[in-house]
């Protein structure tokens, strides 16, 4: 980093954090992205960069140290038993090895890795009761998200009811495939609305509605990845969502456990190539310890989980974004 004072430091500190939480409250609350994703990163990294170089610089509120996304006050709120955390991020094969290092040295031996697609969706927790859905939230804060159970029945691959009578929370992405999303924009732009400036957008505009009546009109889908408190006998990633599969719940067949660097970038290399033939979109691969012991030894930082890292893709170029959106339908 080119030298820099402690005085200048603070000022591109404070003008930073005010730009990054303007583009996450439009990103976040309103569901209407202003800048395209690697702009918002290339900004937050910078940031991330300063802080490391003056820590006497990092506050608590500081966008590099909670979960971006606040809870829109019109829902009921629903406080988060464990946190639903965000993800690390790289960018390079080499930042991933860095990664790896860096578990190895933690663990103090070579893990396997369950390598999953980054699917470009939204958090949403599922509760269950006995086996019957009681519950669905969004991640909100990361401590208190929003009750969205009513929209969460109308979408089709949620299960009201488990094959299992089992007491439970799951996790995973909300998303709109790409030809739901197509047609809803072209549904909107033949009726002059503004259309969705992405899929994840769309999915989030969608969900986020306060009459659940409109969800319903929209055609969401879910891959279901995490098992809040899996039962006894389920001792990794991999066997956690086949097991979340058999329970009932939309799970993505394509992840895969592996151990090596050179497998983990052949997987890279091919969902670079798959990634327009997929009917769903992804902005990247997640790779995750796949012994879940080991996971919860590792533990979580304020923001992120020490045992899971995506590698983004590069930004697409056809990507548009579209500004001053009104979401109301
Ligand atoms: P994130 O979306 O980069 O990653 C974490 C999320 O990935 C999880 O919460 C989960 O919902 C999702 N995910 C998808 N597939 C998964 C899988 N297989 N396993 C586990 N999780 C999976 O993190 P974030 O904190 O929500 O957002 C940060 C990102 O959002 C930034 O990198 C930035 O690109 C984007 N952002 C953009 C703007 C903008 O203005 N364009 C503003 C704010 C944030």
């Amino acid at each position: 980093m080119a030298e820099i004072t402690l005085d200048e430091a603070q000022k591109e500190v404070a003008a930073l954090r005010k730009q990054l939480d303007e583009w996450a409250e439009a990103y976040y609350s309103k569901d209407a992205p202003e800048v395209e994703d690697n702009v918002y990163d290339q900004k937050y990294n910078r940031l991330l960069e300063l802080e490391k170089e003056f820590p006497q610089l990092v506050t608590s509120d500081s966008i590099t140290q909670r979960v971006g996304g606040e809870i829109d006050s019109d829902f009921t709120k629903v406080a988060h038993q464990i946190p639903m955390l965000s993800m690390g991020d790289v960018f390079s094969k080499d930042e991933l090895k860095e990664f790896d290092q860096r578990i190895q040295k933690l663990v103090g031996h070579p893990v396997a890795y369950n390598v999953e697609l980054k699917i470009d969706g939204l958090s949403l927790s599922l509760e269950y009761e006995n086996g019957k859905l009681v519950r669905a939230s969004t991640r909100g804060n990361g401590n208190v998200g929003e009750d969205v159970t009513a929209n969460a029945r109308y979408i089709s691959d949620i299960p009201q009811t488990l094959s299992e009578p089992l007491t439970t929370e799951v996790r995973g992405e909300c998303y709109m495939g790409k030809e739901a999303f197509a047609k809803l924009n072209q549904e909107r732009d033949d009726n002059g609305q503004d259309v969705f400036a992405n899929p994840r957008n769309a999915a989030a505009g969608s969900l986020r509605q306060l009459d659940a009546k409109v969800t319903k009109k929209r055609d969401l889908s879910t891959f279901i990845y995490t098992w809040v408190n899996p039962p006894e006998g389920i001792t990794s990633q991999h066997q956690a969502i086949e097991e979340m599969h058999k329970l009932g719940f939309h799970t993505n067949e394509t992840g895969r456990k592996l151990s090596s660097l050179d497998e983990i970038f052949d997987f890279i290399d091919e969902y670079t190539e798959k990634r327009d033939s997929l009917t769903y979109g992804i902005d990247g691969i997640v790779l995750k310890v796949d012994d879940l012991n080991i996971e919860q030894e590792l533990g979580n930082t304020v923001k992120v989980p020490r045992w899971e890292i995506a590698y983004k893709f590069p930004p697409e170029e056809q990507e548009t974004i579209v500004r001053d959106i009104e979401w109301t339908v």
